[in-house]
């Protein structure tokens, strides 16, 4: 008889140390920050706002950020600004969260699903060339749980073909691509800072860019009060110029909302502060954590290479390369399950891949009677199971680990011996 929990034995984690997990970080200067605005009644205002969007961006090394209500309406501008309209084209990769793309489909655009490189599920940068079309506007780059994209080879592959480059930063604030910041590299970039996320906020998103054009052209799709409507919580933004689309002032090109809510702002302000230190601990923990996890044969933690100049910012989402081959042939879903049984939070795969979802296949949005991915556009971009394998693979060769916030060594030496336990349980687990 063995002791693995899945065989009824004792857990390896009786009690989880919620502290070590928690997050966001809230204090009482937090706290103090969004009363602040609940009492002036501001929560509409943009003041704060602009205060934090000057903020960010000194931080994120970029010329603007604008603040919007969340990431996907943050993507979605970023895709209008870039020109992507009715019939165009947008190359994404299929391994995300449906918000890197999917409202290319009410622009009246589709997208062509890229498949990701198996060593940082980051989009293949040999996927890439073959996939642009005459009307192929934009790439959307996800730093996927919070790995850097090769962004030099993915620029240098696009920019003669006139793609823009928008980086979808949901995962990486903070993670270095050779030494630049993620959210800074490409044209444009959007990210969520829901509080799921690694910058964490509310329910809120950023745009970050040096492109003046490309920052006016975000603010006139969701901000129609920046674009010269002052309201009774806004005056006009004296930064947004918009030589050729004054004569739309005081209408949403995209006729959508987009402002973020004072209280995210607030809240935003206060948590840039700390956020460098306290991503830093989350890099020491789960360094830690990933070199005693890479000792395991078929365990290989995703991130970059030490001192390469990358790094993974607040490490949103860490998974781990799985190799069953070298745990006795036990499959992911059956490892993580003898996980769970041991009080280790472990999911096998990552995002359901997007290429195979019904909506980019059949969702009919403008009611024209076809699909709307072939709606406006002149070529058929949909993919079937077996066009992306990497990325359909990745439920059987990727599992999801624990996300420690702080560094404790004797509580992650613990749930490290809980991997140990169950890889050499292997054979137990396979018959369970
Ligand atoms: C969370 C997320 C988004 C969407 O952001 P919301 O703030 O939830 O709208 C977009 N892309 C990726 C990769 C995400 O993880």
């Amino acid at each position: 008889m063995s002791n693995l929990a899945i065989s009824g034995g004792e857990k390896t984690i009786s009690e989880v140390n919620e502290e070590l997990f928690h997050w966001p970080i809230v204090t009482g200067e937090d706290i103090a920050a969004v009363t602040e605005v609940l009492k002036k009644g501001t929560m509409s205002g943009t003041d704060i706002t602009k205060e934090f969007e000057k903020e960010y961006a000194g931080w994120n090394k970029t010329s603007y950020a604008l603040g919007c209500c969340n990431g996907t309406a943050a993507i979605t501008a970023a895709m209008w600004a870039c020109g992507v309209g009715a019939g165009d084209e947008v190359i994404c990769p299929s391994m995300t969260y449906w918000a890197s793309c999917a409202s290319a489909l009410t622009l009246g655009a589709t997208v062509n699903f890229a498949d990701v490189d198996p060593a940082t599920l980051c989009i293949d940068p040999k996927d890439i060339e073959h996939r642009i079309g005459p009307r192929t506007k934009a790439i959307i780059v996800v730093h996927y749980g919070a790995m850097p994209a090769d962004m030099d080879a993915i620029m240098s592959i696009v920019r003669p073909y006139g793609v823009k480059v928008i980086e979808d930063n949901s995962h990486a604030q903070g993670s270095m691509y050779k030494r630049q910041m993620c959210g800074a590299i490409g044209d444009i970039a959007g990210a969520s800072l829901m509080s799921g996320k690694a910058f964490a906020i509310g329910e809120a998103g950023i745009i970050t860019t040096s492109n003046r054009q490309l920052f006016e052209q975000c603010v006139a799709f969701g901000h129609y009060e920046r674009t010269g409507a002052p309201s009774r919580f806004n005056p006009v933004d004296a930064q947004v110029h918009l030589e050729d689309l004054t004569s739309f002032k005081g209408m949403p090109m995209g006729a959508v909302k987009h402002r973020m809510n004072q209280t995210c702002a607030a809240m935003g302000r206060v948590q840039l502060k700390y956020y460098p230190d306290r991503i830093a601990e989350i890099d020491k923990a789960m360094n830690y954590f990933a070199d005693c996890l890479d000792q395991i044969p078929g365990l290989q933690v995703i991130r970059p290479i030490r001192d390469s100049g990358n790094s993974k910012g607040g490490w949103y989402f860490p998974l781990c390369h799985y190799n069953a081959e070298k745990i006795e042939d036990l499959n992911a879903t059956k490892f993580a399950a003898a996980m769970i049984a041991e009080g280790i939070y472990c999911l096998s795969g990552a995002n359901t891949p997007l290429h195979l979802h019904n909506y980019f296949h059949h969702a009919d949005i403008f009611n024209q009677g076809k699909p709307t991915a072939l709606a406006f556009g002149q070529r058929d971009v949909r993919q079937g199971p077996g066009t992306l394998p990497v990325t359909e693979k990745v439920k059987e060769t990727v599992i999801m680990l624990p996300w420690f916030k702080h560094f404790d060594k004797a509580v992650i030496d613990k749930y490290v011996e809980g991997y140990h336990k169950v890889v050499d349980g292997a054979k137990e687990i396979i018959n369970v």
